[in-house]
């Protein structure tokens, strides 16, 4: 019995099927009308030829037909993949195609799936025209999700998640945050992005909560947002907390309604973190996790010991292990490849047999992060294997520098990347960008940097900017900012 389900699911879930469940900024639904609505749905998909095991691919933005989507699939044993909404024709192309999609449900046409059947969100059917036909019968095997990774490494890459895989993650974050049916998330990250299916969707779902969709992120309107809608918890990305603490000081939202607030998915100073919790009375929990682990492998507690700094311990029912280079597993306070095993691992990588032996081997996952485990298993990340950089034979990783610039008070983002140099091999060069009214000049933050970092690892060159460039989901876009360092003159 899967716990997120709408039909069946977990007991606090079929104790609220007749209350408000979720809700956007058009309509409001019980549990009871969702499952109605998915079975509708599920009837139109099925005369449109979708079957088990197909692959719907769902290019909405953050809305609740979304998620009707996404469960109708579920209802006849199809896999959803959800495409960014914001995707040009091509990139869509690419993953619908990648994905062996049967079938697309969209909100504009896009040119280059004019041969796969589409749906058009306003055509989806609401109400059953006959009988509903029984759901699927859904086991952990059965696949549930394609996930496709940013590509910041290559091709995106589509990561499949089953049944398994949803109901241990979605079951462990529920029970790590104690949401019970008073919960009510706030949904500001876009659903294409597993942390948001995992802890604002299906977390929330099987504890019986509530969830509200709002669209995408906006600054403006967020607290607005909170204050009208009292959510008990949401979960975002350290982008969001960086626009929340550079607004005007006269901003002082009520933000009494929240237990706790997640902040994950990217490196994040500690400053940033500090600061919004001073400022706006915020809990903020970090937390550290990966797609291939169906989201979230460690977090911080909300109750128990909180560790500023760290991404907190392993999820109860996951290990968390350091590994060195020649593959065995180091003791804690030691550097090495952060690896992961547990019932959240991914199945593989859609299609790349090749990619996924090198992510998954020995009964590992292999994250491709650098990390360290304190006595307590609490986890400090200290950077991507893939972003550190090399000069002269000497290892820098960037987010020691980064932390560094942090520091300063009037510095609100920072971001260092390699650039080739013909003496040294790769130099860092970083990338900031400030509160507003601060002064700090290029020149300022180069001596702060020389003061407190030795030489190899000072940057060559800092470049103060309005904005960090930032990915679909909000992270800084570090390949970006390569092909700015390689492009640019000075
Ligand atoms: P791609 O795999 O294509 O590069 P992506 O990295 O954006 O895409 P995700 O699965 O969303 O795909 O990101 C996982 C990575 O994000 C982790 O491996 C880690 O490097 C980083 N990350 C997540 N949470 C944290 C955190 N709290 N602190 C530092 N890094 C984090």
């Amino acid at each position: 019995q899967l716990g997120y389900l709408p039909w069946g699911g977990s007991t606090e879930l079929r104790n609220r099927r007749n209350e408000i469940g979720l809700r956007d900024d058009r309509v409001e639904l019980t549990y009871a009308e969702f499952d109605d609505w998915t079975a509708a749905f599920a009837e139109q998909l099925s005369e449109h030829g979708l079957g088990a095991e197909d692959v719907l691919a769902i290019m909405l933005p953050n809305r609740v037909e979304l998620l009707v989507a996404m469960f109708a699939a579920w209802r006849l044993g199809a896999v959803a993949t959800p495409v960014n909404p914001t995707f040009t024709d091509h990139e869509a192309d690419y993953q619908i195609r990648d994905s062996a999609a049967k079938l697309v449900v969209t909100a504009r046409p896009v040119a280059s799936i004019g041969d796969r059947p589409t749906i058009y969100v306003e055509d989806m059917r609401t109400s059953c025209r006959r009988e509903p036909t029984v759901p699927q019968p859904l086991t952990s095997d059965s696949l549930a999700l394609l996930i496709y990774t940013s590509g910041s490494t290559g091709q995106p890459k589509g990561v499949m998640l089953d049944h398994g895989n949803a109901e241990a993650m979605s079951d462990m974050m529920a029970r790590h945050l104690g949401l019970t049916e008073q919960d009510h998330c706030l949904l500001v990250l876009p659903l294409f992005h597993v942390n948001a299916i995992m802890v604002s969707v299906l977390a929330p779902m099987r504890s019986g909560g509530q969830l509200s969709i709002v669209g995408q992120f906006s600054a403006s309107r967020f607290f607005e947002q909170v204050e009208r809608l009292r959510p008990t918890y949401f979960s975002a990305v350290p982008t969001i907390y960086a626009v929340l603490a550079s607004l005007p000081e006269d901003v002082r939202p009520d933000t009494s309604s929240l237990r706790f607030v997640i902040c994950g998915a990217a490196p994040v100073a500690k400053e940033l973190l500090e600061r919004s919790q001073q400022r706006y009375g915020f809990s903020i929990i970090e937390g550290y996790g990966l797609t291939e682990g169906t989201c979230a492998s460690a977090c911080n507690p909300v109750d128990g010991p909180r560790k500023l700094g760290t991404v907190g311990p392993a999820l109860p029912g996951q290990t968390i292990a350091i590994m060195g280079s020649d593959g065995t597993l180091l003791p804690p306070g030691s550097t090495g490849e952060v690896v992961i095993a547990g019932p959240n691992v991914m199945r593989g990588y859609l299609n790349r047999p090749e990619a996924t032996a090198e992510t998954l081997r020995d009964g590992w996952l292999h994250t491709g992060d650098v990390g360290r485990l304190d006595d307590d298993g609490y986890l400090t990340i200290v950077d991507r294997i893939k972003d550190m950089i090399i000069r002269g034979g000497e290892n820098i990783y960037p987010k020691e520098i980064e932390a560094v610039l942090s520091r300063l008070d009037d510095v609100l983002e920072a971001a260092v990347v390699a650039r080739a140099d013909d003496t040294y091999g790769e130099v860092p060069v970083a990338y900031v960008s400030l509160y507003p009214d601060a002064r700090l000049t290029e020149d300022d933050l180069l001596e702060h940097c020389r003061r407190h970092l030795t030489k190899v690892k000072v940057p060559e060159r800092i470049h103060i900017v309005d904005e960090l460039p930032k990915n679909p989901v909000g992270k800084i876009d570090k390949p970006t900012l390569r092909h700015l360092v390689r492009t640019s003159t000075q």
